[in-house]
């Protein structure tokens, strides 16, 4: 089992890698404009953080279940750092992603954070809630990522409190480990996979959008999602069911869409 566990998770990385290698840099463009310079993504990721702040402040009411300490476990990228001038030096220079050029941009460690992120964990810090940075970054980059995260004041910005990719994307592992010792009362993240298994890449045959609908009480209340309209499984995923068509990623896109007439 645990053999298979580990093949499955191989292969998964592979075509991990190779989806985003097909991302095409006009893809980009809207998006990578909106969350640079719109008010309304900066509102958003303020909405997230400040109502995510009265949940916590709801939790630490209530009476405690479990007598471990409380933690809240986020992802970085998209989450509490804005990478978005790596995904406008991909659309200036018609790059694909890849992971020279994110390391060039990763070890400048000059990342803004996002939106509402510092007020909020400092909110957390001060109401004596642990925190936790669970990403998948390489460990390459915990240097220059602990810089970053220490130079724009992150609260537990140290090496025990960061958690990069070891052998596999899926997070599940890293996040049990977290809970074998503290009581992870909220998650945040701008993928689906960074709250729980259930929506890693798709794994039991329904789409990421009827697994969310299915359970939809779980956001904003133990799950709080942040936009990101530059990259993620949502777009991967539809790579990944199209491979075998050798389609323009542009294409795939379109073919995805429905539109009122049919
Ligand atoms: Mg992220």
């Amino acid at each position: 089992m645990k053999k298979i566990l580990f093949w499955g998770g191989l292969v998964l990385s592979l075509l991990s890698c190779s989806t985003r290698k097909y991302q095409n840099t006009q893809d980009l463009i809207n998006a990578t404009v909106w969350m640079q310079n719109s008010g309304e993504y900066k509102a958003l990721t303020l909405q997230a953080y400040q109502l995510a702040q009265l949940r916590l402040t709801e939790i630490l009411k209530s009476k405690d279940i479990t007598d471990k300490p409380r933690a809240i476990v986020l992802d970085i990228d998209e989450t509490i750092l804005d990478n978005s001038p790596y995904q406008a030096y991909q659309i200036k220079n018609h790059k694909s992603f890849n992971q020279k050029d994110w390391n060039s941009w990763t070890s400048l460690a000059k990342a803004e954070p996002i939106a509402g992120a510092l007020d909020f964990l400092h909110f957390a810090k001060d109401k004596g809630v642990e925190i936790f940075y669970l990403s998948n970054r390489y460990e390459s980059e915990r240097a220059a990522t602990l810089t970053n995260l220490q130079k724009k004041n992150f609260p537990f910005a140290d090496n025990e409190h960061l958690i990069l990719k070891t052998h596999q994307s899926n997070k599940e592992e890293r996040r049990q480990k977290i809970t074998e010792r503290y009581n992870i009362v909220l998650f945040f993240g701008d993928n689906l996979s960074d709250f729980s298994d259930l929506y890693y890449y798709n794994n039991n045959g329904k789409t990421a959008a009827e697994k969310v609908l299915e359970n939809p009480k779980v956001f904003g209340r133990r799950f709080i999602i942040l936009p990101n309209a530059m990259y993620g499984d949502w777009e991967s995923t539809l790579y990944k069911k199209n491979m075998h068509k050798k389609l323009r990623t542009d294409q795939i896109k379109i073919n995805s869409l429905r539109d009122f007439k049919k």
